[in-house]
C-alpha cells in the first residue's frame, strides 16, 4: 500500500521499488481489539518487520480498553538484563532486543511487548495515511508503542527532588498490568538510558555517568542523545529528549523533544505527542539511529544505516520527501502517546514547559 496524503513516508513507500521482505515478524494477540484495528496494528508491525532484523518471533499483546480521555496508547515492554553475550552488562533490555542479539528465546511463553490502546479514541484505521480531520491515525500510534517495546524505552523515575533508575513499580501504572511477571530492576538502567546527556554547557557525562543528582538531570530540559556512533557525537547537542522541567513517568527520558521535531518533522515519530488528522508511517532517521545504538541489527535495506553518522549524511538524508503538505492539527487536539504515562496534566499544555 502506498503511502498517500498526509502521511510520512514509511517503507512501503520505497517497497513499491524495492522486494518487501520482513526481516522479523510479529506474533500479536488482541483482546477486544475490533478486525479494522487488527489490520491497522499488523500494518504497523510489518512495517518494523521489514526494518528490524530477528530469527526470534516478537510476541506482542494489545488489550484494547478505556484509558480515560488522555492517552492514546500505553506500552509495557518485557526486559532481560546480564543474558549471555549482552552488549553491556547491568542493563536492561527489552526482550525483543535479547533475544534478536541472541538468536535465543528468553521469555518463552511469554510475550515481549503488551500494548494498551484506548478504545475511546476516535481512530482513523485506515493504512493509507489519509487520516481525517479529528481522528488519530492508528497506524502511527501502533508504530510509535512497538518503538517503546522494541527497546525505545527507559527506567527513569522521580520521586520529589529524588532521581533514580530501576526502580519502577507495577503499581505506579495501576490499574494496567502486565502478562508477563513485573521484574525487579535492582536500581538498573536500560540501555537506552545510557544515551541521552544533559547538554549544560561542559557537561559531557552520560546520565548513568554523571556525577550530579539524577534527578536534575531528568528535569533540565536540555538532554540530548549522545549515541556513541551511529547519533554521532557531533550531533550530541542536537538530537533533543523530552526533559520538561517537570518530571513525567513515563514520557519524560524516553521521547524525543515535542517542541524539537513537531508534526510533519521526520523525527517526530518517537516524540510523545500525537496530532488528529495526521500520520507518521516512517521512524525518522533519529529513530532509526538509536535503535542502531541499542543494540538492533536492520535489515540490508537499511544498511546506510549501520555507519556514523555525519553532518554531510544528515544534509542529504534528512529531507525525506513529502508527498503532499502534511496536515497539521491545532495544538489543543494533541495527544498523548507514552510508554506508560496516564498522567493527564500534559494535555492541557502539550508543548509547555519544554522548551525548544
Ligand atoms: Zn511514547
Amino acid at each position: 500500500m502506498p503511502c498517500a496524503g498526509s502521511c510520512l513516508p514509511p517503507p512501503l513507500c520505497i517497497s513499491l521499488r524495492y522486494p518487501l521482505a520482513s526481516a522479523a515478524t510479529f506474533t500479536i494477540t488482541h483482546f477486544g481489539t475490533p478486525p479494522d484495528a487488527q489490520v491497522a496494528i499488523q500494518h504497523a508491525a510489518d512495517i518494523w518487520g521489514s526494518i528490524l532484523v530477528s530469527d526470534v518471533p516478537i510476541k506482542v499483546s494489545v488489550s484494547w480498553t478505556a484509558l480515560g480521555s488522555a492517552a492514546l496508547g500505553v506500552t509495557f515492554p518485557n526486559g532481560r538484563k546480564d543474558f549471555i553475550n549482552a552488549p553491556v552488562a547491568a542493563t536492561w533490555y527489552a526482550t525483543a532486543l535479547a533475544n534478536s542479539l541472541t538468536g535465543f528465546e528468553f521469555n518463552p511463553g511469554e510475550d515481549d511487548i503488551n500494548i494498551y490502546l484506548n478504545s475511546g479514541t476516535n481512530w482513523y484505521t485506515g493504512t493509507d495515511g489519509n487520516t481525517p480531520a479529528g481522528q488519530y491515525d492508528l497506524v502511527s500510534v501502533a508504530l510509535h508503542e512497538l518503538g517503546h517495546g522494541i527497546g525505545f524505552v527507559g527506567l527513569a523515575k522521580k520521586v520529589g527532588s529524588e532521581g533514580s533508575f530501576g526502580l519502577l513499580q507495577a503499581s505506579d501504572f495501576a490499574p494496567l498490568i502486565t502478562t508477563f511477571p513485573w521484574p525487579e530492576q535492582d536500581t538498573l538502567p536500560g540501555i537506552f538510558d545510557r544515551f541521552p546527556a544533559c547538554a549544560y554547557p561542559g557537561d559531557a557525562g552520560r546520565f548513568a555517568e554523571s556525577v550530579g543528582p539524577l534527578g536534575s538531570f531528568f528535569t533540565c530540559n536540555q538532554l540530548t542523545l549522545n549515541g556513541a556512533n551511529r547519533t554521532g557525537r557531533e550531533w550530541r547537542w542536537l538530537i533533543r529528549i523530552y526533559a520538561p522541567s517537570t518530571f513525567a513517568l513515563g514520557s519524560s527520558c524516553v521521547h524525543l523533544n515535542e517542541a524539537t521535531y513537531p508534526a510533519g518533522n521526520p523525527n517526530e515519530f518517537m516524540t510523545p505527542f500525537s496530532s488528529a488528522g495526521h500520520s507518521n508511517h516512517w521512524p525518522g532517521p533519529i529513530g532509526l539511529g538509536m535503535l542502531r545504538d541499542i543494540g538492533w541489527n536492520l535489515a540490508p535495506r537499511w544498511a546506510w544505516m549501520n555507519r556514523p553518522w555525519s553532518s554531510n549524511w544528515w544534509s542529504s538524508r534528512t529531507r525525506f520527501p513529502t508527498h503532499s503538505p502534511v496536515r497539521r492539527a491545532a495544538r489543543g487536539t494533541s495527544q498523548a502517546i507514552t510508554v506508560a504515562d496516564l498522567q493527564r496534566t500534559g494535555l492541557s499544555s502539550p508543548h509547555g514547559g519544554q522548551g525548544g
